[in-house]
C-alpha cells in the first residue's frame, strides 16, 4: 500500500504517515456521500443550519488543536493559524444561515403558478491546494453543505492534516456519516476521479492555472460545472498622492504573508516614478522588521516554505536579480528563505511569474494610464490594491485594473461575507459571499397548471 509521508516543513523532518486512497477508495467514498445526500436533502431547512452550527461549535471548540496542527504541517504562524481555524466556523456559521433562505421565484404566467426551486447538485468534488488548507476548504464546503449537497474532499498530499481533523469533528458534532468524507490522496488519482466519477455533479478547484486548465477540461467532456480559483500576480499601485509611510508599512504584510504563498500575494509593487526611491527608503525598515523564524512563537510574521523543492523554485527567481532588499532567516534544516525586494522590468520572469514565495518585483510607472497598463499586463487578474488619496483616482483605477478582488489604500482581499475570485487565468466563477451556497444548486422551474 502506497503511503504519504507529512513532513514539518519547520524542520524538515517527517512526523506522520498515512495511507494514500485509490480510485476504488474514492469510488466507495461517493457511493456513501450519494445516500447521504439523499438524506440531507430531504430534512427541514431548519435542521440543516442547525447542524451546520452544531459544526461550527464543534470547529471553536477546537481552534487551538487545529492551529497547532497547522503550525506543525503547513509552518504557518501560530497566530495565522488561529485565525484560519476560527474562519472555518465563522464560514460555517454564515452559510449555516442559507438552508432558510435559498429563495425561489414565483414568475407572473397566465393559467397557472410558475415557480422556481434551488436544486442541490448531489455530490461536489472540492480540490484543496496547500496554502491555506483548513480556509480554501470551507469555502467550499460549507456553501456546497448549507445548499443540500455532499461533499467529497480532497486536501493537497503536502498539507492533510487538519482537514482529516475537520471531517472527524463533523462526525463528532452529529453530521451524518458520509456527507463529509475527507479522501486523501494524490491529484492524478483521486482529483482526476472527482472529474471523471459521474455521480460528482460539481468539481470546485482551487490550486495552479495548469492544473485548474486541465481539471476543467475533463469537467467540461463529463458537462459537469466548475469552479476554478487559481493563481495571481496582484499588483499593489503606490500613486505619488499616497500616503506613502502608510502604503510602505503595508507592502510587505500584502507578499509576505504565508511565506508569499498566497494566491493574492500583491508580489509586484507598482510605484509612481517621482516617489519610488523615496518608497524603497520608507520599505526598507518595514522589510527589516518582518520577523521570520519558529511559527509556533507568537512573534513571528513568517514562517519557512512548505517543502524542500517549493524552496528551490522561489530561489531560482533571485538568479541575477537585482536584490534591493533582503530580510532575515534562520539557518538550519527547515525550508527558510529570506524576503526579498528586487528592482525589475517589466518583461523579467520575476515580474511575470507566479513566485509563491516571498519575493516581490518593484517596477516603476509614470502616469495614471502607465500603472493601469502595468497592472494589466499580466495573464493573471486575482487581487490587488491602489494607493491614494485621490477618491476620483481611486474610483477610476479600480473600475480599469481587470482583477476580481480589490482594495483601495488597504490590502484586505477576504472577506467571507463578500465574493472572492478572479478573472482571466486567476479563474472562474466566484466563492464566498451572499451567492455561494446559489452556486451550488441548479434552478429548476415547475408549472402549475391552475386551469379547471
Ligand atoms: P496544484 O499543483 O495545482 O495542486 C492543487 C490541488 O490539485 C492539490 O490538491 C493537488 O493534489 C491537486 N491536483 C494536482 N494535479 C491534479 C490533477 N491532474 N487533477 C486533479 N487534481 C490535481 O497547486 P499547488 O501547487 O498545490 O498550489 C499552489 C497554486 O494554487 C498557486 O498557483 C496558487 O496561486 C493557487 N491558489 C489559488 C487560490 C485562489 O483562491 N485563487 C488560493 C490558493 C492557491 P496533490 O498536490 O496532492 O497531488
Ligand atoms: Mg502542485
Amino acid at each position: 500500500m502506497s503511503t504519504i509521508t507529512v513532513i514539518d516543513p519547520s524542520t524538515g523532518l517527517p512526523f506522520h504517515e498515512l495511507a494514500r486512497a485509490t480510485e476504488a477508495d474514492v469510488d466507495a467514498a461517493v457511493a456513501r456521500a450519494v445516500a447521504a445526500q439523499r438524506a440531507w436533502a430531504a430534512l427541514a431547512p431548519g435542521a440543516r443550519a442547525d447542524a451546520l452550527r452544531a459544526f461550527a461549535r464543534t470547529v471553536e471548540e477546537h481552534v487551538e488543536e487545529l492551529a497547532r496542527l497547522e503550525v506543525r504541517n503547513s509552518g504557518h504562524p501560530i497566530g495565522s493559524a488561529r485565525w484560519e481555524a476560527a474562519h472555518v466556523a465563522q464560514v460555517l456559521n454564515y452559510y449555516a444561515g442559507a438552508p432558510e433562505r435559498l429563495l425561489g421565484r414565483q414568475i407572473p404566467v397566465p393559467g397557472g403558478i410558475d415557480v422556481t426551486f434551488h436544486e442541490p447538485y448531489g455530490v461536489v468534488g472540492i480540490i484543496v491546494p496547500w496554502n491555506f488548507p483548513m480556509t480554501i476548504a470551507s469555502w467550499g464546503f460549507a456553501p456546497a453543505l448549507a445548499a443540500g449537497n455532499a461533499v467529497v474532499l480532497k486536501p493537497a498530499e503536502l498539507t492533510p492534516l487538519t482537514a482529516l481533523r475537520l471531517g472527524e469533528l463533523a462526525l463528532a458534532a452529529g453530521l451524518p456519516e458520509g456527507l463529509f468524507q475527507v479522501v486523501v490522496g494524490s491529484g492524478s488519482v483521486v482529483g482526476q476521479r472527482f472529474v471523471s466519477h459521474p455521480d460528482v455533479r460539481k468539481v470546485v478547484f482551487t490550486g495552479s492555472t495548469e492544473v485548474g486548465v486541465d481539471v476543467a477540461a475533463g469537467c467540461a467532456r463529463m458537462l459537469k460545472p466548475v469552479t476554478l480559483e487559481l493563481g495571481g500576480k496582484s499588483a499593489n499601485i503606490v500613486f505619488a498622492d499616497a500616503d506613502l509611510e502608510k502604503a510602505a508599512a503595508a507592502a510587505p504584510g500584502a507578499v509576505f504573508d504565508n511565506a508569499g504563498q498566497d494566491c493574492c500575494a500583491r508580489s509586484r509593487i507598482l510605484v509612481q516614478r517621482s516617489v519610488h526611491d523615496r518608497f524603497l527608503e520608507l520599505l526598507e525598515p518595514a522589510v527589516s522588521a518582518w520577523r521570520v523564524g519558529d511559527p509556533s512563537r507568537e512573534d513571528v510574521d513568517m514562517g519557512p516554505l512548505i517543502s524542500a523543492s517549493h524552496r528551490e523554485g522561489v530561489a531560482a527567481f533571485l538568479d541575477g536579480a537585482d536584490i534591493a532588499l533582503r530580510g532575515t532567516a534562520p539557518g538550519g534544516d527547515g525550508f527558510w528563505f529570506a524576503p526579498a525586494v528586487v528592482l525589475a522590468q517589466p518583461q523579467d520572469r520575476v515580474a511575470r511569474d507566479e513566485i509563491f514565495g516571498p519575493v516581490v518585483a518593484v517596477l516603476p510607472f509614470d502616469d495614471e494610464a502607465d500603472a493601469i497598463r502595468l497592472a494589466n499586463d499580466s495573464i493573471y487578474g486575482l487581487a490587488g490594491s491602489i494607493w491614494t488619496e485621490s477618491l476620483g483616482r481611486a474610483v477610476r483605477v479600480s473600475r480599469a485594473v481587470k482583477s476580481g478582488v480589490l482594495s483601495v489604500n488597504s490590502h484586505s482581499s477576504v472577506r467571507y461575507w463578500t465574493p472572492f475570485g478572479g478573472m482571466k487565468a486567476s479563474g472562474l466563477g466566484r466563492e464566498l459571499g451572499p451567492d455561494a451556497a446559489e452556486h451550488f444548486t441548479e434552478t429548476k422551474n415547475v408549472f402549475f397548471a391552475t386551469d379547471a
